[in-house]
């Protein structure tokens, strides 16, 4: 289902995207923000978008039973780690081998993540849409590519993506979407 916006596929980043945001850096008890898994949850089972992880990780880090521990892992078709693949963000190769698995023109697919480079810039140049997660905006010159929307928490996606939803069950989703 692509719906009004026009997205089929939600890729998601994984630290610092469906993490808390209030989490340090490099801390290694990085479970799933429950905020971040309603929305996740609606964005699959209301909207019907299918949902994929692409993550970066170390050698030895697994997402899933993480994902599992979030009641989220259902929610998704498929879950991309660098490690196992030997394939890191921003590798042309990872974005090829996810936008693949998406199943959907590369321009339905809308990639998901908080750092510029490899959730933004590299995503955008493989033909997706692309949205930064950012709970205190852009960084000092920073700039977005042409089409990129800015958010401030995952949960911003449901009142663009399921415009349907109610929004008394969503409480804590923003409506704050900018960028250029
Ligand atoms: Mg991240």
């Amino acid at each position: 289902m692509t719906g009004a916006s026009g997205v089929a596929v939600v890729v998601t980043d994984y630290g610092g995207t469906i993490t808390p945001l209030w989490q340090r850096r490099g801390d290694p008890r990085r479970p799933v923000d429950p905020y971040a898994a309603a929305a996740l949850h609606v964005l699959r089972r209301h909207g019907g978008k299918r949902l994929i992880v692409a993550s970066n990780t170390r050698t030895g880090v697994d997402r899933r039973p993480a994902l599992r521990m979030g009641g989220v892992d259902e929610e998704f078709d498929a879950v991309f780690q660098s490690a196992p693949l030997r394939l890191a963000k921003p590798h042309p190769e990872f974005y090829a081998w996810v936008l693949a698995a998406a199943g959907c023109r590369a321009d339905e697919v809308l990639w998901v993540g908080d750092n510029l480079e490899k959730d933004v810039i590299g995503p955008a140049q493989h033909g997706a849409r692309t949205a930064l997660v950012r709970r205190d905006g852009l960084r000092p010159r920073e700039e977005l590519p042409a089409g990129t929307v800015l958010i401030h928490h995952i949960g911003d996606l449901v009142p663009w993506l399921v415009p349907h939803h109610r929004k008394e069950e969503t409480p804590w989703a923003g409506t704050h979407i900018g960028g250029g």
